[in-house]
């Protein structure tokens, strides 16, 4: 029986790094019965909304879908769809695992990282306003333990899961005492529960002064929505990129995966930007609707391939402007034909 995931392209280089995704995932025999949805800047004109409730309504019917990544305009304009996504479908727990892979030179080899991001509220919740326009403007945090919680506890049981060995708690509760004292405090008892995983906790700053120098300290991080989403950014440097970097929302019921890097909008198109960050969230897919061995066919397909180094992307060559990088399909027909 075939799948039906929604499918939401998005806009900037979404679209061509979704098509390529759908080509290799269909490549795993796996059946999809793909619900193509419209969301981001390209659909303004048409539906007066970045996102249209038939978006929203496909994911709760379909349970599982498939993003591309879509455009926000920076300062002004209307708010994040990608942010919108996670919290009214209440995807609660940003997952997003770093690991290295053979051919993408880095500092530090065999790193195997995993962020987990909270999705819903802190900076995130984006309720702010002018004071004074143009002189002061507030932006609220809201922290709760509701979330703080739920977060912390699919932490630990993906360590569990998946053979972890420990849990971090990221934070500055040195200075937010009230917020981030209250994330780390619910992290504590939460992980009183898990004793079979070793737990401690980390200042932001000096986390990713750590992470640069002595990453394979960590294991699973778990931190307010803003820290995920820099500290993700940082551990996907340390593997090789955004280009390399995949990611999964997960809530009670539904989820939606999609890569951790934007629409990188100037490679809109040119079919030149890197498909393994959203091929890979793909193979988390995979793995959510419970088809391990086809995720693991499209993630040594992805390795096989960087690995050789031939079929690569211009963000996996030695310099930017190398003429042999190939292109977005290229990289994905390669890594096709490696799966075979
Ligand atoms: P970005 O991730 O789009 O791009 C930053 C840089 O990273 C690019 O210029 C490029 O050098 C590199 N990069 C990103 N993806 C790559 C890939 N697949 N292959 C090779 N290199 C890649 O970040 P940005 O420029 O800060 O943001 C662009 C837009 O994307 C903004 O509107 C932002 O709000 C949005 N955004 C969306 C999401 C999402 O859809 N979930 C996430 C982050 C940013």
């Amino acid at each position: 029986m075939a799948y039906r995931i929604t499918l939401i392209p998005g806009d900037g280089t979404g679209p061509e790094l979704v098509e390529a995704t759908r080509r290799v995932l269909e490549a795993t025999g796996v059946q999809f019965d793909w619900d193509v949805q419209e969301a981001g800047a390209d659909v303004m004109d048409k539906y007066g909304t970045p996102l249209p409730e038939a978006v929203l309504d496909s994911v709760r019917a379909n349970k599982v879908g498939l993003k591309g990544p879509i455009t926000t305009p920076v300062g002004t304009g209307f708010r994040s769809v990608n942010v919108a996504i996670r919290k009214i479908l209440d995807l609660y727990a940003n997952v997003r695992p770093a690991r290295s892979m053979a051919g993408i030179p880095v500092c530090h080899e065999g790193l195997d990282l995993v962020v987990v991001r909270e999705n819903t509220e802190g900076l995130y919740a984006g309720i702010e306003h002018d004071v004074i326009p143009d002189e002061a403007a507030e932006s609220i945090r809201i922290i709760t333990r509701k979330a703080s919680e739920r977060v912390v506890r699919y932490a630990f049981e993906y360590a569990r899961a998946n053979g972890r060995r420990k849990v971090t708690a990221v934070h500055k509760a040195n200075i937010l005492k009230a917020t981030d004292g209250l994330f780390l405090r619910v992290a504590e008892q939460v992980a009183a529960a898990y004793p079979d995983i070793e737990f401690n906790d980390r200042i932001v700053d000096n986390m990713c002064m750590q992470l640069v120098q002595r990453p394979h300290e960590y294991d699973v991080l778990v931190m307010p929505n803003l820290y995920g989403d820099i500290v993700s950014d940082l551990c996907s440097g340390l593997v090789g990129g955004l280009g390399v970097a995949p990611g999964a929302n997960i809530g009670d019921e539904l989820a939606m995966f999609e890569p951790v890097h934007g629409s990188a909008p100037k490679y809109a198109g040119k079919n030149r930007v890197n498909p393994t960050a959203t091929i890979l969230s793909g193979a988390l897919m995979l793995r959510h609707l419970g088809e391990q061995a086809a995720a693991k066919r499209v993630e040594d397909g992805v390795a096989k391939v960087i690995a050789d180094g031939r079929y690569v992307t211009y963000d996996l060559k030695p310099t930017r402007d190398d003429p042999t990088a190939v292109g977005t399909q290229e990289m994905a027909d390669a890594i096709v034909d490696a799966m075979q």
